[in-house]
């Protein structure tokens, strides 16, 4: 085993994609997320945890965190993600991956 990665393509959407996903689910205005109206999580996990609006938007506004969690999620698995963020944030982003890959689908 290595630990290349590469070989899968990450799934972050291009700026047309983003602006596709954004009319379908989230967009954010004056630092709130528009469908919840909470107040937009930038670099912090959501405070509203249970709200699935603010996590899609936290990871949609955080790339860098979304690539690199995808990396060591393909070469350590879930446990690695688990053990530093907890079972939820784990759950949370896997939500997030499916419905960034549906919007992917949808585009094609
Ligand atoms: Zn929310």
């Amino acid at each position: 085993m290595n630990d290349i990665v590469g070989f899968r393509e990450t799934p972050i959407l291009t700026p047309t994609e983003v602006g596709k996903a954004r009319k379908l689910y989230v967009t954010v205005q004056h630092d709130r997320v528009t469908i919840c109206n909470h107040k937009l999580p930038k670099t912090n996990i959501p405070k509203k945890i249970n709200c699935e609006c603010c996590w899609f938007a936290f990871f949609q506004g955080n790339g860098d965190l979304v690539t690199k969690l995808d990396e060591v999620l393909t070469t350590h698995g879930e446990g690695a993600i688990v053990r530093s963020q907890g079972k939820k944030f784990l759950h949370r982003f896997k939500q997030f991956m499916a419905t960034i890959e549906r919007f992917k689908k949808e585009a094609e």
